[in-house]
């Protein structure tokens, strides 16, 4: 396993592959679970709760997850070519980040529940309802798949103060 550096929106190279739309998988091999564990390692390492395949600079659709307390024991969970297959006309705010948008954070209102089909680790079809934070989670995994990310959810100025805060923090720790 390896770590992989993380792609952010202050850099415009990342940028322009964050904004992607990524390529279905075709089979889960054992090439896909070498990046799924790393890109596993790497959210831990940064550390965040969900991570897509696009965010280490792979645009495929593969989205990882921890959705674990402190105190808990670890619970990854692994999504290859997941589907929203129904969205809940009840809606839920949250306050969220991201590991690509570094130290912003923001309400974003989305379906409180949702339905999702996807193949598992092993690249079994598993198919399940979403709820409170595992469907924020996925939601927002699922917008990298299409190259949103969740600043696109936010007016314009608060998208535009949200990026330069990043370049600047950036800019500062390289000084
Ligand atoms: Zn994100």
């Amino acid at each position: 396993m390896s770590l992989r550096r993380i792609l952010t929106v202050d850099n415009k190279a990342d940028l322009t592959v964050l904004k992607q739309v990524s390529k279905p998988v075709t089979a889960v091999d054992d090439g896909l679970r070498a990046l799924m564990d790393d890109m596993l390692e790497t959210m831990y390492a940064a550390p965040g709760i969900g991570l897509a395949a696009v965010q280490v600079g792979e645009p495929v659709r593969i989205i990882v997850m921890d959705l674990a307390r402190e105190g808990e024991d670890k619970a990854p969970r692994y999504f290859v070519n997941p589907e929203i297959t129904w969205r809940s006309d009840e809606l839920f705010v949250y306050e969220e980040g991201c590991l690509s948008v570094p130290e912003i954070y923001d309400e974003v209102e989305r379906p409180a529940r949702v339905k999702i089909a996807y193949l598992n680790y092993a690249g079994e079809r598993v198919e399940e309802e979403a709820e409170g934070l595992f469907a924020v989670c996925i939601q927002h995994e699922f917008d990298h798949l299409e190259g949103v990310l969740f600043i696109d959810h936010l007016s314009r100025l608060k998208r535009e103060r949200a990026i330069k805060k990043v370049k600047k923090d950036a800019q500062a720790a390289a000084a």
